[in-house]
């Protein structure tokens, strides 16, 4: 097992569109949650073979990791061997990046921060409800430079709802000013029991519509990649390097490669040899559990035949990385793989299959279509 994620629940306030695992509290009770996964860690350690092995990646997600405190945040990354050049990420809002806190987390390892920035629009943070404004963001990568953090990611978000006044082009057009290595850029979704899922039921807002959707998701394909990122997953883009290559997020290459990887804290996910399985969601009732000496696990699945073809070329059409033409039964004689070639979603080369960038705009089809379809194999 060479990659690790983990969730790190602790949230100040729950932002209108997010469903995530989380729980809001006001002081983020650290030195148990660190004490909680640590020994989590050990129970796993003792039933399961793999877990000394040196992370290649290690992932603290959340939730807003980057409320621990820095000295309980190095004890966390500290529990876990590393390789040399291993990639530790932490997911941080731009309010909690102070140069003390980014000179710590350089210090215990941390080599990549992903800021959850999601637009430099004032009125559209607010609507969000983060508690950071524009110029934190732009404060916080000048900050995590200084500090000697390597690399910086930036999250954005677009298809935001009509009538937000929400200039899209300008927010690429900031990022790309910071100079980021790296961006993630995501449409809105509205998840149930959220409070964006009640403003959309009363009417009070107006989703944006699928050409919305695509016209946006293109643009920034069309902006970023003409900035010199490499658009090498549906959301994800890398800056090129000079001596070729880009600095693609290791961490969540490995996932879309269908690499083995743990999952520690509530609701965190692993997967090793076509079996899936997670955590408890909630904190108190993680805690709970480890703290009785309980394995946390909520459920875990075999994932059959049919669904491991199915996820293999899913996540495999979601990267540049594509899949082999070989996983696809007769692809020249599939109705649906060449309908979706005359529509411009599929190109292949040398072998292999990949989606387009307006493929990616219906992943989910296009895969369903190449693995279901009777004469589609
Ligand atoms: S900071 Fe992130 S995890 Fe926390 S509520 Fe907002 S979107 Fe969700």
């Amino acid at each position: 097992m060479r990659h690790l994620y983990i969730h790190v629940p602790f949230c100040a306030r729950r932002c209108s569109y997010c469903d995530f695992a989380i729980a809001v509290r006001k002081r983020v009770p650290a030195a148990r949650y660190v004490e909680t996964i640590r020994r989590e860690h050990a129970l796993r350690r003792e039933r399961e073979p793999g877990w000394d092995t040196p992370l290649d990646t290690l992932y603290l997600g959340g939730g807003t990791p980057s409320l621990l405190p820095p000295g309980d945040l190095a004890d966390l990354v500290t529990t876990f061997a590393l390789n040399s050049d291993a990639e530790v990420t932490l997911e941080a809002n731009p309010d909690d990046v102070t140069l003390d806190a980014a000179a710590a987390w350089s210090s215990c390892g941390v080599t990549r921060v992903s800021l959850g920035v999601q637009s430099f629009h004032a009125a559209v943070l607010e609507w969000m409800h983060r508690t950071h404004d524009v110029a934190a963001a732009e404060r916080a990568v000048e900050t995590l430079r200084a500090a000697g953090i390597g690399e910086v990611s930036l999250d954005l978000i677009f298809a935001l709802p009509a009538g937000m006044e929400h200039d899209f082009r300008r927010d690429l057009e900031r990022a790309i000013r910071l100079a980021p290595d790296h961006l993630a850029v995501y449409g809105l979704s509205v998840e149930p029991r959220t409070p964006l899922a009640r403003w959309v039921a009363r009417g009070r807002t107006v989703l944006g519509d699928d050409e919305q959707f695509a016209h946006e998701f293109l643009l920034a394909h069309e902006i970023l990649t003409e900035a010199g990122f490499d658009h090498y997953e549906v959301s994800n883009y890398a800056r090129r390097l000079p001596q070729g290559g880009s600095r693609r997020a290791r961490h969540n290459w490995a996932y879309w490669n269908d690499a083995a990887y743990a999952g520690l804290g509530p609701s965190a996910h692993g997967f090793a040899e076509g079996i899936r399985r997670w955590n408890v969601r909630e904190w108190v009732a993680y805690e709970r559990a480890v703290a009785r000496g309980n394995d946390p696990i909520e459920g875990k699945e075999r994932l059959t035949p049919a669904q491991r073809a199915l996820e293999r070329v899913y996540l495999g059409l979601r990267t540049v990385a594509g899949i082999p033409a070989a996983d696809l039964a007769n692809p020249s004689s599939s109705r649906s793989f060449l309908a979706a070639t005359d529509a411009g979603w599929l190109t292949t080369r040398a072998g292999r299959v990949y989606a387009t960038p307006s493929g990616w705009l219906m992943l989910d089809a296009l895969a369903a279509a190449l693995t279901t379809s009777p004469e589609g194999g």
